[in-house]
């Protein structure tokens, strides 16, 4: 398999990227989107990205909700995305467990929860992507992590709006992390770093 056969994915932790992260988000209800997040996925997909959601789900392991409940939100966030917005997630991959504080079976350490790289690897060899020509963007350092990991090419952090000045600025202590206010950015720095000269 050479590389021309690989796809290129934009990575995307879920809360405080995607919708607003009220805590433990676990139904459609409480789901909101951030300003400009459909419009902004939109105009990564055109530019040719494949869009994964990477997500730890620990509430699961808790017990807060349940996978069934999960898989139903997905099953409506993939949906509006698609049918009011010609968006298509390509997979939602999640992390239910956590290594201290969920209940039996999910208490555990695992390599699917960030910062550790296994939803990406695991996306990768599923999806056919190359890390390395792929986005990860987040709102927390283990997202980062996670991407830088698994080698993921450009890593992109969601801050609050006065901490982001100068605008995809890099720096907060992690080497080739661009800071940004949200999606629209992100989609914004890639569409003008393809530009011609
Ligand atoms: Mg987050
Ligand atoms: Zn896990």
């Amino acid at each position: 398999m050479s590389a021309v056969d690989l796809k290129r994915a934009v990575f995307l932790d879920r809360d405080g990227v995607i919708n607003v992260d009220h805590g433990y988000v676990s139904s459609w209800d409480q789901f909101e989107f951030l300003p400009g997040v459909p419009a902004a996925l939109w105009q990564l997909q055109s530019a040719g990205y494949v869009l994964v959601v990477v997500s730890n789900q620990s509430g699961i392991g808790r017990g807060l909700y349940s996978e069934a409940d999960l898989a139903e939100l997905n099953r409506r966030v993939y949906r509006y995305l698609l049918d009011e917005c010609g968006v298509e997630i390509a997979q939602f991959y999640h992390c239910p467990h956590h290594p201290t504080e969920a209940l039996l079976k999910w208490r555990q350490p695992c390599h699917c929860r960030k910062p550790a790289p296994g939803m990406i690897e695991q996306a990768c060899a599923e999806l056919r992507i190359d890390p390395s020509s792929s986005l990860m963007v987040g709102d927390k350092v283990s997202d980062m992590e996670a991407g830088q990991a698994a080698g993921v090419g450009r890593l992109f952090k969601v801050v609050p709006a006065a901490t982001a000045q100068p605008l995809a600025g890099n720096g907060d202590g992690k080497e080739g992390v661009v800071l940004v206010n949200g999606l629209p950015d992100v989609a914004r720095i890639v569409s003008e770093s393809r530009a011609p000269a």
